[in-house]
């Protein structure tokens, strides 16, 4: 073979190999001629190998044999399996007359020449490219025979990886695709310029706009007008220090659907690295139905607030004539006399009960009688100050608590008392009261129980009516007057 012959070969194969745009399928069937002549043989085939088969992918032969791409033999009875022992390029210029004579492949089709070589794709073994002919041929295969049939072979092998990593790609890229359009969450991908490169049904869905629509165009198509111009912004400084996180930290995020419509969202972004540079992964929630929740929580903690308040006065109220109850008076005072142990003044305590009132009731009837409660009750509220307690402390009997008040003062209140009911016009008949009063006084160097005081003042008050009582009704008796020792009880040894 001479030397312009073998560059003849090398020439013709780069030019082959060279021209993408004829195609891979028909680039294999040049190759494959190019074989035929350079080897002199009639039939190139390039296989594919399985663990047991050999199936042709591309061949050509003479004309009137019957062999075709996808045909199926059993490997073993394959020349090729001699290749893949050998692991590289064997030939058999007459196999007749050879060592493998007695080879399964040659009993099967009789072929007397071949010469073969494994494809190696990514590694791994993919078939064979190989030549035979049912003639021995008269020449023996030389270096340069080998050379072409490997540079074939390389060529294959790589061009074979190579589609095979595009078909993984463009699979990884078809299913990552799938996932996102059918995934249930709106999602868009952005690129670098902040152009959307990826959407799905559920941010058409969310947004009002087709994915066509989105697609190539600005994010911030889906922002409100008044961030818009900010929003590049937030994107640029993302991409300058780009990890997953959620958006706006702690701001009320908006998005803005095609019908202008602004709806509350949060907002998760992801960087993700691919072959064409960085793009963000943005994830999106519609939160209007979690705002709708918590206005409709908050709406109804005001109620229950309401609900609440109205108990809390119903529960300290009493009903017939709207004072305080007796159990709001025990409150109060306790905390009234909280206030005197701090403030060092003096507070008074009136109790009022309505004089013979049994004998009213009796007379014009029990309606007739709470009228006449709630009038008294009135005047009483009529004759106290605003920081005075008036409260019904049982049936007809009041209290009124009066803070920052001395005997003194307490007795000019209860005698105001004394002659406003007497002269409350719009009863049955006149009605008095009689009142017990009680005073505390500050004393500096004793500290004061509340809750005992409180007892205390209230049963020395009931004394003083009491006396009020028994000296014919219709008057004010100070406990002091009576009984000048009942004070020490008032304080704490
Ligand atoms: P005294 O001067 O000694 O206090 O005589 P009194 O009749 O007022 O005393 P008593 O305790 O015997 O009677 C109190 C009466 O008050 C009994 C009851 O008929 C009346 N009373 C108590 N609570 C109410 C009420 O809510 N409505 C009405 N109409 N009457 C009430
Ligand atoms: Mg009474
Ligand atoms: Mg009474």
């Amino acid at each position: 073979m001479s030397q312009f012959h073998s560059e003849q070969v090398i020439r013709t194969l780069y030019q082959i190999t060279a021209d993408y745009q004829q195609g891979f399928d028909q680039q294999v069937k040049q190759l494959l001629q190019l074989g035929c002549e350079r080897f002199d043989l009639e039939i190139g085939i390039l296989s594919r190998i399985t663990i047991n088969d050999y199936i042709v992918e591309h061949c050509i032969c003479p004309d009137g044999m019957e062999l075709e791409a996808k045909t199926r033999f059993k490997l073993k009875d394959n020349y090729c399996t001699l290749t893949l022992a050998e692991g590289g390029p064997l030939g058999y210029e007459h196999v007749g007359k050879s060592e493998i004579s007695v080879h399964p492949a040659y009993r099967e089709f009789a072929l007397e020449s071949y010469i073969g070589i494994p494809i190696y794709v990514e590694q791994k073994i993919y078939g064979t490219l190989n030549f035979s002919s049912p003639y021995p041929r008269s020449r023996k295969f030389q270096e340069t025979d080998i050379e072409a049939l490997q540079l074939m072979g390389v060529w294959i092998g790589a061009e074979l990886s190579r589609r095979q990593r595009e078909k993984e790609l463009w699979l990884a890229e078809e299913r990552f695709r799938i996932a996102i359009d059918a995934s249930p969450s709106p999602m868009v991908m952005v690129n670098s310029e902040g152009l959307i490169i990826l959407t799905n049904q559920a941010t058409e869905k969310m947004f009002g706009y087709s994915s066509g629509e989105m697609l190539n165009q600005s994010v911030e198509i889906l922002v409100p007008d008044n961030v818009r111009k900010l929003h590049p912004r937030f994107r640029e400084s993302f991409v300058r220090r780009p990890k997953p996180r959620a958006m706006g930290a702690g701001r009320d995020l908006m998005g803005k659907r095609k019908d202008g419509r602004c709806f509350p969202v949060s907002i998760g972004l992801n960087p993700i690295e691919t072959p064409e540079g960085p793009v963000i992964l943005v994830a999106i929630v519609d939160l209007t139905e979690r705002k709708r929740f918590e206005e409709q929580i908050v709406s109804q903690s005001l109620q229950l607030k309401k609900a609440n308040e109205e108990l809390y006065l119903q529960a300290t109220t009493d009903s017939l004539t709207g004072l305080a109850n007796r159990r709001s008076l025990f409150t109060h005072l306790k905390s009234m006399l909280q206030l005197v142990n701090r403030s060092s003044r003096s507070l008074s305590l009136l109790l009022i009960d309505l004089d013979l009132f049994k004998k009213y009731n009796d007379e014009f009837g029990h309606p007739a009688g709470d009228k006449a409660l709630k009038e008294v009750a009135a005047s009483l509220l009529y004759e106290a100050r605003g920081s005075d307690l008036v409260a019904r402390y049982g049936g007809e009997e009041f209290a009124i608590i009066l803070p920052e008040t001395d005997k003194k003062g307490a007795m000019t209140i209860g005698a105001r008392i004394l002659e406003s009911v007497k002269s409350i016009g719009n009863l049955e008949r006149q009605i008095t009261v009689s009142i017990g009063a009680a005073t505390l006084e500050f004393e500096a160097e004793r500290e004061l129980d509340p809750m005992a005081v409180s007892l205390n003042l209230i049963e020395v008050a009931d004394q003083g009516l009491y006396q009020s009582k028994a000296q014919g009704r219709n008057r004010i008796t100070h406990y002091e007057d009576f009984i000048r020792e009942s004070r020490k009880h008032l304080f704490m040894s």
